[in-house]
């Protein structure tokens, strides 16, 4: 657990990453980590000093099972308001699922890191599904009206309706699976793409970093790895470069 500003914090569980802001007595959650990451959810939010019930709402970058884990726990026991993109709305309803399958992991598991990484994602209840009974989109465009007054940032292609929060005082931005900084399958270091086989539409989440490049942030605090201290321009362009021109399909 990383304080990244006075009321800001990082928290790292198992392999993912979630983000707590505090503001006086109540605090916004983006993310909330695997299924079984919930006693380390908990002892976070405790550790700032935060009851569940203190949680003004839980955000979520995408519906994922390593970042949407306990989203129901806190909206169905606490009366937590569970916002995402509209697009992500029903992803995390589990209309549908946008989510790498274990015959694709099975596929790579050649590839380093894949399978160690598979096994710890199954461990982590990253096969169990939590959907969302209740998601809500958005209530409006621009800052939402809960600590820290984030600001989504629609960048598709992880999933259709991955969003970003920028939280353009501190200049911190919550990249979640858009732009990664470290991440158990991958060789690469610093701000990058996951590998190609966790993205929905790679091409899209390759252009989605264009979004994120516009935004005013010198502080990326990823869904993987740790947080990032530098401009996002030069992060992007890192990642690019990382990505190369046309990566070959795997
Ligand atoms: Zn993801
Ligand atoms: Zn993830």
């Amino acid at each position: 657990m990383v304080q990244v500003e006075a009321g800001v914090h990082l928290v790292t569980g198992r392999n993912t990453n979630w983000v707590i802001v505090r503001e006086g007595d109540a605090v916004t959650l983006v993310d909330t980590g695997y299924p079984r990451d919930r006693e380390l959810l908990l002892a976070s939010l405790d550790a700032v000093g935060a009851a569940p019930s203190s949680v003004a709402a839980v955000l979520i970058t995408h519906a994922h099972s390593d970042h949407i884990g306990s989203a129901e726990f806190l909206r169905a026991e606490h009366g937590v308001p569970v916002l995402a993109h509209r697009a992500e709305v029903p992803h995390a309803r589990r209309d549908f699922l946008h989510q790498i399958s274990v015959g694709r992991v099975l596929a790579n598991g050649l590839r380093p890191g894949v399978l160690p990484w598979a096994v710890h994602a199954l461990r982590s209840g990253g096969t169990r599904e939590t959907p969302v009974a209740e998601p809500r989109e958005f209530p409006s465009p621009g800052p939402l009206d809960v600590p820290g007054r984030p600001v989504p940032v629609h960048t598709p292609g992880h999933t259709d309706g991955h969003c970003a929060y920028h939280l353009p005082h501190t200049g911190i931005l919550i990249t979640g699976d858009a732009l990664v900084c470290a991440h158990p399958t991958s060789p690469l270091h610093g701000p990058q793409l996951l590998p190609d086989m966790f993205h929905h539409d790679r091409a899209r989440a390759l252009a989605s970093l264009a979004t994120l490049e516009e935004l005013d942030a010198d502080v990326l605090l990823p869904g993987h790895g740790p947080v990032h201290r530098g401009a996002v321009r030069a992060a992007v362009r890192h990642a690019r470069e990382q990505a190369g021109p046309a990566a070959p399909a795997r």
